[in-house]
C-alpha cells in the first residue's frame, strides 16, 4: 500500500528547516511554511555544539559548516579590565564546536551546496498556520 508521504512543517526556523531537510532525504516531501514574509538575518552568531555539529554531519553539511563558520577551540570569559576569569577547552568533543552567523546557518540548511536541495524544503513566506488546530491521533482539525 502506497504511503502518504507529504508532511506539512509549520515554522522555518532552525529546526523546521533541518528537520525538512532530514525527512527529504529519506524520501518524504516536505513542505515548510513559515509566517514571516521572508527570510531575514535573525541574531548574530550561534554556537553549534557537538550534538548540533553530529547532525549537520548527518545531513552532509558539516565541512561546509566548518568552510562558511569558525572552528570554536575555547570559551573564554574575561573581566571588563581583560583578565581572564574562565577559559574551558572545547576542542575535546569527537565532533567539531562551530561559531557561525545565524543567516549563514539557516542558508546552509534550507539551500546547502551539494545537497539534492528540494524546492518544497524552502519555506513559503508568509504562510501563518492559524492556531487553534487539534490533533487526534487520525487527524489535524
Ligand atoms: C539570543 C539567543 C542566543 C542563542 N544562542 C544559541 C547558541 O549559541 N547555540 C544554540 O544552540 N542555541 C542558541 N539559541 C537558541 C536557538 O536560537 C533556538 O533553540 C533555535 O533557534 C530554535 O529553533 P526553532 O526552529 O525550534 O524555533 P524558531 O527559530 O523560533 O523558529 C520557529 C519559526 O516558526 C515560525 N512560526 C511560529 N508559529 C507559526 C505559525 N503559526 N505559522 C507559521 N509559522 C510559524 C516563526 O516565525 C519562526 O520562524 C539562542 C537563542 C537566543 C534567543
Amino acid at each position: 500500500m502506497q504511503t502518504a508521504k507529504k508532511i506539512i512543517i509549520i515554522g522555518g526556523g532552525i529546526g523546521g528547516a533541518a528537520t525538512a531537510l532530514a525527512l527529504h532525504r529519506v524520501g518524504f516531501e516536505p513542505v515548510v511554511y513559515e509566517r514571516t514574509k521572508e527570510l531575514r538575518e535573525v541574531g548574530a552568531g550561534i554556537a553549534l555544539w557537538a550534538n548540533a555539529t553530529h547532525i549537520l554531519k548527518n545531513l552532509g553539511l558539516l565541512e561546509e559548516a566548518l568552510r562558511v563558520g569558525y572552528l570554536t577551540t575555547n570559551y573564554q570569559f574575561n573581566s571588563q579590565s581583560g583578565k581572564e576569569l574562565v577559559n574551558i577547552p572545547v576542542d575535546t568533543f569527537e565532533l567539531p564546536v562551530i561559531g557561525i552567523h545565524r543567516a549563514e546557518l539557516q542558508s546552509l540548511i534550507t539551500k546547502g551546496k551539494g545537497i539534492a536541495y528540494c524546492i518544497q524544503c524552502e519555506p513559503e513566506y508568509g504562510a501563518r498556520v492559524q492556531e487553534g488546530l487539534k490533533q487526534s491521533q487520525e487527524n489535524v482539525q
